[in-house]
């Protein structure tokens, strides 16, 4: 948080997380009412904003892939370049986001970081819910590009999804699959919770990835795509934090951007 970063977002998810926001047991349907509306809207950007469901769905529901623009990867690289405060790498990072960027992204993130304007690149994350297995290439790619940078130079910012989101816990939590990540890059856990159940929910997933070896940083983040819901149980999820010994994580871009698209 706070550090000057290039966020990339893929298209598509293998979730749906219609459940966050919503009473126990209940999937938003305002992703829905929006789809039902599709033809009015010509940009994601101008899409509404939920307080219920994923707060990202303009990147994974196919409802809206045209809205989304279909990139190269010298485009891309162009676009991340005229970003960067001085049209070339500094101190910046680069965030590889989605939707899941860990689906089908994964054959081109060999083409994208080999680019040459991204030589300068030092630090790298992938921000995903901890389900895909990495493809051998990457991998392989991956274990190269981080030793000739410093500690730490690749991250899995893995957020595990809950019960909370309605997705089923035998699909969102992959013990495998978060050993494997530890063991390319520097990864940690983010829980999104919203009542004690769920944090008893996070910690017998935190023993189910302990057992099988991961030994990362837990933090646990307040439920809520917008700010009246997120500030209602800001303080009593960083009080859990404390008493579990793990970390609290804000939600800057919700405080400083309101959430908006891009951001
Ligand atoms: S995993 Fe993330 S991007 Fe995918 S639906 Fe859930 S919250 Fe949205």
């Amino acid at each position: 948080m706070g550090v000057p970063s290039v966020f990339l977002r893929t298209f598509g998810c293998n979730f749906k997380c219609a459940g966050f926001g919503m009473p126990k047991g209940e999937l938003s349907r305002e992703v829905e009412d929006i789809a039902s509306r599709v033809h009015y809207f010509n940009d994601y950007k101008k899409l509404p904003l939920v307080s219920t469901g994923c707060d990202s769905y303009a990147s994974w529901d196919p409802r809206f892939k045209d809205l989304s623009p279909m990139l190269t990867t010298d485009s891309i690289v162009d676009s991340i370049m005229d970003m960067l405060p001085h049209k070339r790498w500094m101190s910046e990072h680069l965030v590889i986001t989605g939707g899941e960027p860990l689906l089908g992204w994964q054959r081109n993130y060999v083409d994208l970081l080999s680019h040459d304007k991204m030589r300068g690149l030092q630090e790298l994350t992938f921000e995903t819910n901890g389900t895909q297995e990495l493809h051998q290439d990457l991998k392989i790619y991956l274990h190269k590009w981080s030793i000739s940078r410093s500690m730490g130079a690749i991250t899995f910012s893995v957020s595990p999804k809950l019960g909370i989101s309605g997705e089923k816990w035998e699909d969102a939590i992959c013990p495998d699959v978060i050993y494997e990540y530890s063991q390319v890059g520097h990864t940690y856990l983010k829980f999104v919770v919203a009542t004690k159940e769920d944090v008893e929910e996070a910690q017998a997933a935190v023993d189910e990835y302990s057992k099988r070896g991961f030994r990362g940083n837990v933090y646990l983040m307040p439920c809520g795509g917008v700010e009246k819901l997120y500030s209602m149980n800001a303080r009593t999820v960083a009080n859990e934090a404390m008493r579990l010994g793990w970390r609290y994580s804000d939600r800057l871009q919700v405080t400083l951007f309101k959430n908006e698209w891009g951001t």
